[in-house]
């Protein structure tokens, strides 16, 4: 890692009241050019005054924008999704600088949030209520579906755009206002839409940034004043958001990690597969919670798999995500120094179970990079399932090979770990694949697909401890979060229906 001065860098800022608001804390933390290990920034981390500015300028827009009419909102998006489809290009550079992935991959997840933004943009026919005339003579019943108010949502760094995308166009279109805390990691894209969301009309306050860690995120967990929270990180952080939060009677939806598997079945066209699993385990260098990072390989078809895997991962070009000379290499680094060697540390691991590292990418240098947090695509064999090599989240650029005797005996693997995120089987036989996506116990589920991201009016979300708390993001479940529904039940007195003195329970 670069040990550069810091005096000179800029500093990443809040946005409050519809504009940056410098942070007065004296506290920042470094935001790393992870390509060359350089510290290209500093984020505010903000102290408990500034978490009270952020929250009551959201709730004073909050008073604002939840009065705009469902024509004014939606005239909004629209002008958000233009912008935002105009600049992307913009942004998605903005994105590899700070976390490294390829700009390419970068673009592909700004397309996936743009879908949630296309989706929000339809909302009047989502949170529109229902009316029932006459449900006993002379009495209505009809049901609103009001915002929340200020709802908070605290996202990872691996998706800085997606993954906040996939709740803020719709809390807005809701009518609630937002406070978004990004990843301290990669703070500088949540700024960049912040702005863009001012450009395209939202009034101030309507959308918040409060860049900081854990003093930022308990400050939001325990206001009165937030609604909701809306979170997407590690497993242990989201079981502790979904206590804490739901003990400060929140809503709350708070998804957590992964351990994707991959299972193989014999009749499964193996180039298919070895293509799947490594555009799934080193896209993004693996720091996908839907990345796969097990292959399951039914028998007799292990060797051929990882012969095939092999040679492909030997073609993969990796190095700086923004390119070099206009050419884009297939993998860029990890986000960290730090999380490099923790995931170096896996591959000691299962090494010291015994596995065997067919691909070995502890150690790995990129000329003209070698401050850069790069870590080569890994491949394991005969990973024991005892190892927390294989237990355990990676979050990097790792792939392990199980080996399996039977459908049964993956799916028990499958079923027997604590995460239940995404999965994927691989056959030509029908039969097969549909008693899978019945018997797995998993959220999300390819069928020769590797990454199963469903699309913006589907949901997301997984089972197990890869979701805590029962609304998945987006689609269907991200309108029933961010609206709360009143029915009201009706009538206009006339003294014909009216019916005198009546202490008993109301009936039909
Ligand atoms: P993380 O849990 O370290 O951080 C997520 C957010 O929580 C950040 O904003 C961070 O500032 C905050 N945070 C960190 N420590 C905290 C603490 N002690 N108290 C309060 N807040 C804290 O996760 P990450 O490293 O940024 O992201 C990677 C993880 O996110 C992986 O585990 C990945 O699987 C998961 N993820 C899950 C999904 C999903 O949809 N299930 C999607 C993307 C990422």
């Amino acid at each position: 890692m670069a040990n550069q001065s810091l005096v000179d860098v800029a500093v990443v800022s809040h946005w409050i009241d519809g504009a940056e608001r410098a942070s007065t804390s004296g506290r920042t933390a470094p935001v790393y050019n992870p390509a060359t290990g350089a510290v290209q920034a500093e984020v505010a981390l903000a102290n408990q005054d500034e978490i009270d500015q952020a929250i009551a300028s959201a709730e004073a827009g909050f008073r604002v924008w939840s009065t705009y009419s469902i024509a004014k909102r939606q005239a909004v998006l629209f002008a958000f999704r233009e912008l935002l489809n105009a600049r992307k290009p913009e942004l998605a550079r903005l994105v590899t600088s700070e976390h490294g992935k390829v700009v390419s991959d970068a673009m592909g997840e700004i397309l996936r949030g743009q879908e949630v933004v296309e989706l929000a943009t339809g909302f009047p026919h989502l949170i529109k209520g229902a009316y029932s005339e006459n449900a006993s003579t002379g009495v209505d019943v009809y049901s609103l579906k009001q915002p929340l108010g200020v709802v908070g949502v605290i996202s990872p760094f691996n998706f800085p755009v997606m993954v906040p995308l996939w709740f803020v166009p719709i809390a807005l279109a809701a009518g609630n206002a937002v406070v978004l805390k990004p990843s301290e990691k990669d703070p500088s894209a949540a700024l960049w839409m912040a702005k863009l969301w001012k450009e395209a009309g939202l009034p101030d306050g309507a959308f918040t940034v409060l860049q900081g860690d854990k003093l930022a995120v308990d400050g939001l967990l325990t206001s009165p004043v937030v609604q909701s929270i809306s979170f997407v990180g590690s497993t242990p952080i989201a079981q502790y958001i979904y206590e804490t939060a739901s003990k400060n009677g929140k809503r709350v939806q708070a998804l957590g990690g992964a351990k994707n598997h991959m299972l193989v079945l014999p009749d499964a066209d193996l180039d298919l597969v070895a293509d799947s699993a490594v555009n799934a385990g080193y896209g993004a260098a693996g720091e996908r919670c839907m990345a796969i990072s097990v292959v399951l390989a039914v028998e007799p078809v292990a060797d051929d798999l990882v012969a095939k895997i092999t040679e492909r991962i030997k073609k993969l070009r990796i190095g700086n995500g923004a390119g070099v000379d206009g050419v884009e290499p297939d993998m860029g680094p990890l986000i960290t120094d730090v999380h490099r060697d923790k995931v170096s540390s896996y591959v000691d691991i299962a090494e010291a179970d015994g596995a065997k590292i067919v691909v070995d990418g502890r150690n790995y240098e990129v000329a003209g990079h070698e401050d850069g947090f790069f870590f080569g695509p890994t491949l394991i064999d005969g990973i024991p399932t005892t190892s927390r090599a294989y237990t355990e989240e990676i979050f990097g650029p790792v792939l392990s090979v199980v080996r399996v005797s039977s459908y049964e005996e993956g799916l028990d693997l499958i079923n027997s770990g604590e995460f239940g995120n995404g999965t994927a089987i691989f056959t030509n036989d029908g039969g097969a694949a549909r008693r899978f996506q019945n018997e797995v116990q998993v959220g999300m589920i390819g069928i020769n697909v590797p990454i199963p991201v469903p699309v913006a009016y589907h949901s997301f979300g997984g089972w197990k401890k890869s979701l805590f708390g029962d609304a998945k993001a987006y689609g269907v479940h991200g309108f029933d979060f961010f609206t709360r529904e009143k029915a009201v039940t009706s009538r206009w007195l006339d003294p014909a229906t009216h019916g005198g003195i009546n202490l008993g329970f109301p009936q039909n």
